[in-house]
């Protein structure tokens, strides 16, 4: 039985729990930078799972390596060594710095982990007395649905009537030097880590000033407190560098990656740190079924090795000055469009509405009507995040259809 747009909506209406409001459109394959629906539409794919397909949808190498590894072996645990998982261990490390790496599945996950490592470490290796471990977490942030995670959320949305709360966690104002400063001199003793996104990616593409991370960073190591960057959403090339925090040339203590690790075919996460933080966690203390396992580590070192070889990086950076630009253009004629913000190819444009208006769930629909896949966050702002292996002819394709939906808005 073949099912249309209208009938597969119905379904998951009828059926799922309804915890999204995606955009009515049912998709049903990908390549490359481009979706199409079941009736076999075409669209531009401006969100990229939010910024996890930076390799484009179902890239030829990474399928490849999935398909070999899944007729070998899929999943062992950790009960067991596998032969993939050292090998993979081995490359990231080197690639991202880090002693070692600790693997897990979603972003949600990987962000526990970092959270109880640094506890760990603030009780057995920073000597904060029991029970009284701190994370300074910004105002704004997004990372992750899970209970302690919503705990420290300031979204109403994502936690009200989810209490009680995880304790531990200070907030500060993002993008805020002086607030960070003042909170972590006033609880030096108990603050073990500085949990931070380098660039807010739910919160609507917050670009903190030149220097509020590099600042941030020293101001961990006055007060011998771990500097935790959540790049989920901005690393693997998507801010037009490797990471977010190379655009500054800094070094955390924790590096959180999940989402396109694994080039959007495979849930896979993973937290970094060097001997002295990682080596708290022993046999035992932490774990995961799927964490690791031999599919994963395939899957994640051929989607990485495609960053590497595409120079997927270097692409979304000079791609990503292109559309801001162009998009400046676009904003000097049309009154609805209040401003562009972003780096590499994770952009937003802000429109000159209230959040609770419709203007930019009305606009995304109109995209969505002119081929081009974009979702509103936070009510009056759009994301924009295409796959970074889009090339400068299908950008000036998507630009047009852009401009031509402003232009009939
Ligand atoms: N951290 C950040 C910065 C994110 O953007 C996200 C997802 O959007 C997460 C964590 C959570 O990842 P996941 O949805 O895989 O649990």
């Amino acid at each position: 039985e073949v099912l249309n747009s209208k009938e597969l909506i119905q379904l998951e209406e009828k059926y799922g729990a309804h915890n999204y409001h995606p955009l009515p459109v049912v998709l049903e394959r990908g390549e490359g930078v481009y979706v199409y629906d079941v009736e076999g539409k075409k669209y531009f794919d401006f969100l990229s799972a939010y910024s996890a397909v930076n390799q484009g949808h179902s890239h030829p190498r990474i399928i490849e390596a999935l398909k070999t590894q899944a007729e070998k072996m899929t999943l062992t645990s950790r009960a067991f060594y596998n032969s993939e998982l050292g090998k993979y261990e081995e490359f990231v490390t080197k690639l991202f710095g880090f002693d070692k790496v600790l693997p897990m599945n979603t972003g949600a996950e990987a962000v526990e982990t970092a959270i109880k490592i640094s506890r760990k470490w603030g009780y057995e290796k920073k000597g904060i007395e029991s029970g009284k471990a701190q994370i300074v977490v910004c105002n704004g942030n997004f990372h992750g649905r899970t209970t302690t995670i919503i705990s420290f959320s300031n979204d109403e949305d994502a936690r009200n009537n989810f209490n009680p709360y995880t304790t531990g966690f200070l907030s500060v104002d993002y993008n805020d030097i002086e607030a960070f400063r003042k909170i972590a001199k006033e609880n030096k003793d108990t603050i073990c880590g500085f949990l931070v996104e380098p660039i807010q990616g739910e919160a609507g593409v917050n670009v903190p000033s030149e220097g509020y991370l590099s600042a941030c960073r020293e101001i961990c190591k006055e007060n011998n407190i771990l500097f935790i960057a959540d790049e989920i959403q901005t690393g693997i090339a998507r801010t037009g560098k490797m990471l977010a925090i190379d655009h500054e040339n800094i070094k955390p203590d924790m590096l959180i990656l999940g989402k396109a690790l694994s080039g959007g075919v495979y849930p896979v996460s993973a937290v970094f740190a060097n001997d002295d933080v990682m080596n708290v966690i022993k046999p035992g203390q932490h774990g995961s079924t799927y964490g690791g396992n031999p599919l994963a580590c395939a899957v994640a070192l051929e989607a990485l090795q495609v960053v590497l070889d595409e120079k997927l990086a270097e692409n979304s950076e000079e791609l990503g000055k292109i559309f801001r630009s162009e998009i400046e253009k676009m904003i000097a004629e049309f009154d609805f469009l209040k401003a562009v913000r972003g780096k590499g190819l994770l952009n937003a444009i802000l429109i000159n509405d209230t959040p609770e208006s419709s203007t930019a769930w009305d606009l995304c629909v109109e995209l969505m009507e002119n081929g081009l896949l974009a979702k509103p966050t936070h009510g009056n702002i759009i994301r924009f995040a295409p796959p970074l292996v889009m090339n400068q002819e299908e950008l000036n394709l998507a630009l047009n259809i852009l401009k031509k939906t402003f232009k009939n808005f």
